[in-house]
């Protein structure tokens, strides 16, 4: 799924690759860069924000790209991908850079990339540094009612979280995805569980967030729809797109995420249940250097 960490993993994997070359021909099939050439200019690098990937050139413009659900870019590989799929062809002195099923192509002036940004809450995966976990939780607590995971997935309070974060952060903190947000205690604890996960998955290039197989996209919840309970065995709660106010699937577990008046978030749980991952040893978290629950 592409989501904060993994719009960071491709900018970097942009910059590694490419960072300095020029483009020898491009290959636009997106009826929005219907007549744009980029052949001739310098690829400068490439950043993210959220869900947005900007690819600047050194024309002053640059390249605005949002995944969706299914957009994905092959970096210095060909695309086996159908013709029509190649909605973009970079080809660059070392390679081809490719956006295939790409549903927001576009390209703008560098220095109105802020344009795009600006509507945004703070940029989890900041290459500056993480945002403040006191501000993340007040602005996800903005409206009390929204449910927990419809607030995590408002990119207006806070840029990066996708659907995995929003199924698994909630369960990691054992609190129920449909708990109001207001109505969470010591939200702050499960800001910064949730900020810690999705920096060291763009670390380690990898949406793991079970901190079990590294080298997977290992995860407690997100997918599972309603098989045990990895923790406790019961059945989980599913409910899909079309059930939910914030219009994406949720998986959740009655027994470790109890639905009450007001919730608290269990750090015992979190350092249980995060013992393995590198996110533990986040700066950002209160309880780092506590042994698990
Ligand atoms: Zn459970």
């Amino acid at each position: 799924m592409p989501e904060g960490d993994t719009l960071r993993i491709l900018a970097d994997r942009i910059n590694e690759r490419f960072a300095g070359e020029r483009v020898e021909r491009s290959v636009m099939r997106d009826p929005r860069l219907a007549g744009r050439d980029l052949a001739g200019t310098t690829l400068v690098d490439a950043d993210a924000y959220g869900k947005h990937l900007f690819v600047r050139f050194d024309d002053a413009r640059s390249l605005h790209v949002h995944l969706k659900m299914d957009g994905t870019f092959q970096v210095g590989r060909r695309s086996t991908a159908p013709e029509w799929k190649r909605r973009i062809e970079l080809w660059l002195t070392s390679g081809p850079l490719i956006g295939e099923s790409v549903p927001v192509l576009e390209l703008i002036r560098t220095a109105d990339e802020h344009a795009v940004t600006e509507h945004l809450g703070p940029d989890l995966c900041a290459t500056a540094g993480p945002p403040d976990p006191t501000d993340v939780a007040t602005r996800l607590a903005r409206t009390g009612e929204t449910p927990l995971a419809g607030a995590l997935l408002d990119q207006r309070r806070v840029a990066g979280f996708g659907n995995v974060y929003a199924n698994d952060v909630p369960f990691i903190a054992g609190v129920h995805p449909f708990q109001p947000v207001g109505t969470v205690d010591d939200l702050v604890a499960l800001a910064a569980t949730g900020t810690a996960l999705i920096r060291a998955n763009a670390r380690l290039r990898r949406q793991n967030t079970t901190g079990r197989r590294l080298d997977t996209d290992a995860r407690w919840m997100h997918g599972r729809g309603r098989r045990p309970c990895p923790v406790c065995g019961d059945r989980l709660g599913y409910a899909d797109e079309r059930s939910t106010p914030w219009g994406r699937s949720i998986t959740w577990c009655d027994t470790c995420q109890p639905r009450a008046d007001a919730a608290a978030v269990d750090s015992a749980r979190i350092r249980r249940l995060l013992a393995l991952h590198p996110a533990m040893r986040d700066p950002v978290l209160p309880w780092r250097d506590q042994p698990p629950g």
